[in-house]
């Protein structure tokens, strides 16, 4: 019987872990993939919008070549802290379901074909967003030789032709990149123009490269289908197609709620924000609680590893004073 299990080892859940660690309170962290897991599937030369001293878990120092981490810093030094501090995790056990009667029973299915069950007073959801994406519903887009929803890197796509669905940072900077490597790509976005939230530095880049026609970009457009070799778009009400070798649909991601919603947390049907108290990041089924970008609903925008570091903090703190 653990006081707490921690579902997902990502950078806040690895922060949860630190402080049950160093706390006392015994628990384990349950993770499908690997440690960090998500950012591996960042674009390889990504860097950081966050100093690296607003990413540092646990008070350890997280020096960094630049001024901002890049990818690969960040990757080496969330798997350094998690194991200077010994952070009990099982990775490749994926927790498939999760039920509540005197206290929390967690199953999961392990990488052999083995099953487990851990018994737990209390559960730290930390399960991030990233391995949701929003789905267009588009015919093709389920056929991973013609779409995916992660983009890594552009060399592969040298000389092809390209589309990016999405219009915030990710679509932007994905098709600011193929374009360097010598991709032909075509930036289609649902909006009349680029949103305020294109990172100031990028925008200036993003917005010459549209005008000088470096970039095709089709605004007010919509993704219809994605067919053997040419994309179909809608504009005004008129479709048209494009020839295409490959789509990145940058769409954003979600949350995967099921298991809030298995055990019964309210969930805001306009924001999707799951019911907890901010303080405590506790939802209404107790001992349940949130930790990370799944407390934030629908708009990913408001919690980050910045912030979602200290749910950890207030997780322990909570269960420590009811002992
Ligand atoms: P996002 O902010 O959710 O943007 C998704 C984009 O896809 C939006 O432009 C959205 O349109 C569009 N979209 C969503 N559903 C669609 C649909 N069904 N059909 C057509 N278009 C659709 O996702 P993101 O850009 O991947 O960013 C995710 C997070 O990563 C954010 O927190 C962001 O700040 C962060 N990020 C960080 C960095 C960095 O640190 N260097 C780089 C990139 C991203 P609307 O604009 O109309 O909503």
């Amino acid at each position: 019987m653990y006081e707490l299990i921690i579902i997902g080892a990502g950078p806040c859940g690895i922060a949860a872990a630190i402080e049950a660690e160093r706390r006392g309170v015994s628990y384990l962290m349950l993770e499908h993939g690997s440690l960090a897991m998500s950012l591996t599937k960042y674009p390889i030369y990504m860097t950081f919008a966050s100093s690296p001293e607003n990413l540092e878990l646990g008070g350890h120092p997280f020096p960094t070549g630049g001024e901002k981490p890049t990818r690969l810093e960040a990757i080496r030094y969330f798997r350094r802290v998690a194991e200077v501090e010994q952070v009990k995790v099982h990775q490749y056990e994926k927790v498939t379901g999760v039920e509540k009667g005197a206290h929390f029973t967690v199953k999961t299915q392990k990488r052999d074909g083995t099953t487990g069950a851990y018994e737990t007073a209390n559960i730290a959801l930390a399960i991030g967003y990233f391995d949701h994406p929003n789905m267009l519903g588009i015919p093709g887009e389920e056929n991973p030789e013609r779409c995916t929803h992660f983009y890594t890197e552009p060399s592969p796509y040298y000389g092809m032709n390209v589309a990016v669905i999405g219009g915030k940072n990710s679509a932007v900077e994905a098709a600011l990149q193929l374009y360097r490597a010598g991709v032909k790509v075509s930036l289609v976005y649902r909006r009349a123009e680029l949103p305020a939230s294109v990172k100031p530095w990028v925008r200036p880049d993003i917005e010459n490269r549209i005008k000088t026609g470096a970039i095709a970009a089709y605004f007010s457009t919509n993704i219809r289908s994605i067919n053997p070799t040419t994309i179909t778009l809608e504009q005004d009400g008129r479709t048209f197609e494009l020839e295409n070798d490959f789509v990145f649909a940058l769409t954003g991601y979600s949350p995967d709620q099921s298991v809030l919603r298995g055990l019964g947390v309210e969930i805001d049907a306009a924001t999707g924000k799951p019911r907890h108290d901010e303080a405590t990041m506790e939802t209404n089924v107790p001992g349940l609680f949130l930790v990370g970008v799944i407390a934030a609903g629908y708009d990913a925008n408001k919690i980050f590893i910045e912030n979602g570091r200290f749910h950890g903090k207030a997780v322990v703190d909570t269960i420590l004073a009811r002992r």
